[in-house]
């Protein structure tokens, strides 16, 4: 279940969802929806393909005229500042690449990387091959008195302890809110006053961004005080319109970080695909028309997903695996304590076999989204994904009834 690069171990996630596959095990694993994206897109792509023949060649290689231009207009309005689309902004193949050009263009051998755990799986192996020391700091969760039900919330950083791993070579701080796997919406403020106080950057991964719950809102931290010159935001059109086969990401900040981010873009895939391009800036053309109304997708999904996150909610806690709530992002964690085994292998990769293998249900172990140095501290949580039909959530829970 490792993969090992440059002598070091990786999870190998791919190989869960090969179990699944083999299995034919209903998916609650990988992240994304098991559904199409809404019919603007769609009629966005069609009618870009159908279109004249420019939408058949390269565009623009930093991103396609008219995406840069509303993406600068959307997010500009967000964090209250004018945002050069043809300076500011970097269109890349999905967020995935957004943060590859931003480990390997910002991190220099030896520098040190503050990465809050749990993290985006890539985010480690991302900062080792650019010559990073990856360094971590856990969320912890704190018990509530009388909150009946854990809550993503209920997981916090010690200011203490996050100020503790600031060294003379801390290069940037990376985090990312909503969170995967947890849910978390991380508090940014303190993080923000440390990355001023010791001129630190911040990558900061917002796929989620448009997906929160029972009220809270996604806050951008490149928008607080002090923060844009040193925030590279990065955000993702699979997630934000439910395409994440369309592979549109994007990076913004500052044009100094955002030029060195461009050389990488340059080096490595130089131009993204133009119909999906212009497909992902006529969704957000609609939605900038129609932000904050009921109409607007960016309210109608996360309405949706509330629904979803209710209903994965009940099947889990009556099966004996108590979820934590997620305040944000469509994944949720269970805890499997109740079903604990002793192995030298992680319970929670054990657990996930096993769930596959003999149940037909797939999901993900959290500890893979852990260092391997504070792995088997979190292996008795589950990641399962919520972004699914109501009819898959319904065959899901149809195999959680048997285990009562
Ligand atoms: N960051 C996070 C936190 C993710 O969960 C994902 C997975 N979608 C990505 C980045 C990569 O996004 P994309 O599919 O746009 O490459
Ligand atoms: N973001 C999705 C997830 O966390 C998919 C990315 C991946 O499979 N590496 O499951």
């Amino acid at each position: 279940s490792f993969l090992v690069l440059d002598g070091q171990f990786y999870t190998n996630r791919l190989e869960f969802a090969r179990l699944a596959a083999d299995y034919k095990a209903v998916n609650l694993g990988q992240g994304f929806p098991d559904f199409s994206p809404p019919e603007f897109v769609q009629d966005a792509f069609c009618k870009a393909v159908s279109g004249g023949h420019q939408m058949h060649q390269y565009t623009r290689p930093f991103g396609h005229p008219p995406l840069v231009h509303i993406l600068a207009k959307f997010f500009g309005r967000i964090v209250g500042r004018e945002i050069d689309p043809l300076e500011d902004v970097l269109v890349t193949v999905g967020a995935y690449q957004a943060l590859f050009c931003a480990f390997q263009a910002l991190i220099e051998e030896g520098d040190e990387v503050i990465i809050v755990e749990p993290f985006f799986d890539c985010y480690q192996p991302m900062v080792k091959k650019a010559g990073g020391k990856p360094v971590y700091v856990p969320l912890r969760p704190v018990s509530v008195e009388g909150s009946a039900v854990p809550s993503s919330g209920d997981w916090v950083l010690s200011p203490e302890e996050l100020a503790s791993k600031f060294t003379p070579r801390t290069k940037a701080v990376v985090i990312n809110t909503p969170n995967n796997p947890l849910g978390k919406t991380e508090e940014l403020q303190v993080i923000a006053d440390l990355c001023i106080k010791h001129d630190v950057l911040c990558i900061s991964d917002e796929v989620y961004e448009w997906l929160t719950y029972d009220g809270n809102k996604h806050v951008k931290i490149a928008g607080l005080p002090g923060m844009w010159e040193r925030t590279v935001t990065i955000g993702s059109a699979g997630k934000t319109f439910s395409a994440t086969g369309w592979k549109v990401g994007w990076a913004i900040g500052s044009e100094q970080i955002i030029q060195r981010l461009k050389a990488m873009h340059q080096m490595s895939v130089f131009d993204c695909a133009t119909a999906a391009q212009e497909a992902v800036a006529r969704g957000f053309e609609r939605e900038y028309e129609l932000f904050g109304t009921p109409e607007s997708y960016f309210q109608q999904l996360p309405a949706m997903l509330h629904q979803k996150r209710e209903k994965l909610a009940s099947c889990l806690g009556g099966a004996g695996l108590q979820p934590v709530m997620p305040e944000g992002g469509y994944f949720m964690i269970a805890d499997t304590s109740d079903f604990m085994s002793t192995d030298d292998e992680p319970h929670d990769f054990r657990f996930v076999k096993w769930l596959i293998k003999e149940k037909g249900l797939a999901t993900i172990p959290v500890s893979a989204f852990y260092s391997p140095e504070h792995r088997k501290d979190f292996d008795k949580y589950i990641r399962f994904c919520f972004i699914k039909e109501d009819s898959t959530l319904d065959a899901a829970d149809d195999i959680l009834r048997t285990f009562s």
